[in-house]
């Protein structure tokens, strides 16, 4: 029992624990800093924090101070009987009875490692509960109301760094991995561009000879319908190196003031006989009071054709695409946003889709999207995919917010 808390030791672990939480970017330190804090805060023999898996749905430890290997080595606890305790309460647990609550999954263990008292403590980020803070005691303990109120408010400032920790670092890794297919897929393009002109100039020499040998030899010919196949799948080979080398040759976008909105119903007239003859529906929603930016109407246009078409071949027939545009000011981007309801993109393609010549399709080129790709980029904005198997694939281009004078 602990009748006059000490106050003041409360509120320099306070400060520590806010300065910290605040000025740090790394989720481990900030983990690192509130289980030891919280043990020094409530005299406790130890703290463990769990974050809750959202794939496993198990509450994983990701930082421990003060308890044993051995009784940590015990590792996830399965989190249904607590994070539902948790979730319908949303508040302070008490376990007072070690050996017989349901909530301690090691009792045994527990008790040999000299815990006679826990106080499970709610992580949770507004009414999402992300974790789980568990304090161990050697000795029961009284907590008055005011201690628990000023615990739980040091806790509740604790979810908040985590949570902040947690985004920062999820954007880290996304923008890592962006940096790293940007650097791929550069290489993988001056690569493209290479084989691209080594075999340009054979390909014009056969098509020139096979289409005069083919002019020569009579209709009825034996060897006159292999003649035509040879000329039919060389002017294929021709498009799809010269589609390479307009892809590799990263041409300067010609950028004027243009109206996204313009370019995304031009595209979708191009394409109105596919949905039509696929009877797929189009939803189309474009923000309103679009400004004028700066881009290339036909590189760009190119660009949602080819998505667009992605989509419709996704799909296939009877199916639905949703095509928006929206204003983020605040990050100043333009963004639009193709959606499909088609088998979406596996797991392991999402890495490999934008390569030059990757395709999945029997007679895809596999340049689409990286065609796509390297125009976006040219106009300093960024592709994104998001896409599970199953649910379709969303593809979200963002164009930097350039506004013209007039805009
Ligand atoms: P291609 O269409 O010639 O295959 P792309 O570069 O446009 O070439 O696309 C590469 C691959 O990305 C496709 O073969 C397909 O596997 C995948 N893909 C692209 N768009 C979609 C989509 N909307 N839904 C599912 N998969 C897609």
């Amino acid at each position: 029992m602990n009748p006059a808390p000490n106050f003041e030791r409360f509120y320099s672990v306070f400060r520590d624990i806010v300065k910290m939480v605040y000025s740090s970017t790394s989720l481990e330190e900030v983990m690192e800093l509130v289980v030891w804090k919280t043990t020094e805060m409530l005299n406790a023999k130890g703290a463990v924090m769990r974050l809750l898996n959202v794939e496993t749905r198990e509450l994983e430890i990701s930082s421990a101070y003060g308890l044993g290997e051995k009784y940590l080595k015990k590792g996830v606890v399965s989190s249904h009987q607590v994070i539902t305790d948790l979730c319908q309460r949303n508040k302070v647990i008490f376990i007072e009875d070690i050996r017989h609550d349901p909530r301690v999954k090691y009792p045994e263990d527990a008790w040999n490692e000299g815990i006679r008292f826990i106080m499970d403590f709610p992580l949770s980020i507004g009414t999402d509960v992300i974790g789980i803070l568990r304090v161990y005691f050697s000795e029961a303990r009284k907590i008055s109301g005011e201690e628990l109120n000023f615990i739980i408010t040091v806790i509740e400032q604790c979810s908040c760094g985590l949570g902040k920790a947690r985004l920062i670092e999820e954007q880290e890794t996304k923008y890592y991995k962006l940096a790293l297919q940007t650097d791929r897929l550069s290489a993988l393009g001056r690569m493209a561009a290479g084989i691209a002109h080594e075999i340009n100039n054979p390909l014009a020499g056969i098509l020139l000879y096979s289409s005069n040998l083919a002019k020569r030899v009579p209709e009825g010919d034996p060897i006159k319908e292999g003649l035509d196949i040879i000329v039919h799948e060389t002017i294929r080979c021709r498009k799809i190196i010269q589609e390479l080398l307009g892809f590799s040759k990263e041409k300067e976008p010609r950028k004027e003031p243009t109206n996204i909105n313009h370019i995304i119903e031009k595209a979708l007239t191009i394409l109105e006989n596919e949905f039509r003859l696929n009877r797929i529906r189009v939803q189309k929603n474009l923000a309103e009071n679009m400004p004028d930016i700066l881009l290339d109407g036909n590189q760009m246009q190119q660009v949602f054709v080819n998505l667009l078409l992605n989509a419709v071949e996704a799909v296939q027939s009877n199916g639905a695409i949703h095509i928006r545009s929206l204003i983020d000011a605040d990050a100043q981007y333009v963004i639009v946003e193709i959606e499909d309801d088609g088998p979406g993109v596996l797991e392991s393609q999402l890495d490999r889709i934008f390569e030059p010549f990757f395709s999945t399709k029997p007679k895809g080129t596999g340049l689409g999207l990286s065609i796509s790709y390297g125009i976006v980029r040219s106009h300093k904005g960024n592709i994104h995919v998001d896409s599970r198997p199953g649910h379709g694939a969303r593809f979200q281009i963002e164009i930097p917010l350039i506004r013209t004078p007039d805009s």
